[in-house]
C-alpha cells in the first residue's frame, strides 16, 4: 500500500515488499467509514466511492478482486503499491505496520516478520 494501509511507525516493516493487509478483503473486511465516502464524492472521486461492497457491521468495504485483493492495489511499477495512496481510506491510514494484526496478515501470506 505504497506503503499501503499504514503510517509505518515500525520502519523494519516494508509495506511495498508485503501488501498482505490489502489482500484480505474478500469478505468485506477493509471497511470504509461514511466520512471517506463523503470526502471522495466531494472531491469528484466517484470512481473510488462507487468501488465498494457490503462490509462487516453493516458498513461498506473496498471492493475486491476474486483473490481478495483490494481493487486499488497494485500499479504498473509496483504490485504492492496503492493506486489511491494520497487519498486512501481512513482504515488504511490507521493500520499500523508491526501491529499484531499486521503480523497476523503477514503470517497468513507466509511473510516473516521481525521479532517483536
Ligand atoms: S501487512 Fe503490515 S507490513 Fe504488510 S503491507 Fe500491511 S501494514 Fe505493511
Ligand atoms: S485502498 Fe486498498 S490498496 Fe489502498 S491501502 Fe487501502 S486496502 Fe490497500
Amino acid at each position: 500500500m505504497a506503503s499501503n494501509r499504514t503510517l509505518k511507525p515500525d520502519h523494519r516493516f516494508d509495506c511495498l515488499e508485503c501488501g498482505a493487509c490489502c489482500r484480505t478483503g474478500h469478505d468485506g473486511r477493509i471497511l470504509i467509514p461514511p466520512e471517506d465516502l463523503v470526502r471522495w464524492r466531494a472531491s469528484g472521486r466517484h470512481d473510488i466511492a462507487d468501488a465498494i461492497q457490503p462490509g462487516h457491521f453493516g458498513e461498506v468495504a473496498f471492493a475486491t478482486r476474486n483473490d481478495g485483493s483490494c481493487v486499488h492495489l497494485g500499479t504498473s511499477e509496483q504490485p504492492n503499491a496503492c493506486q489511491i495512496y494520497n487519498v486512501r481510506g481512513s482504515t488504511c491510514r490507521e493500520f499500523e505496520a508491526g501491529s499484531a494484526q499486521c503480523r497476523e496478515y503477514r503470517r497468513e501470506f507466509g511473510i516473516d516478520s521481525p521479532a517483536p
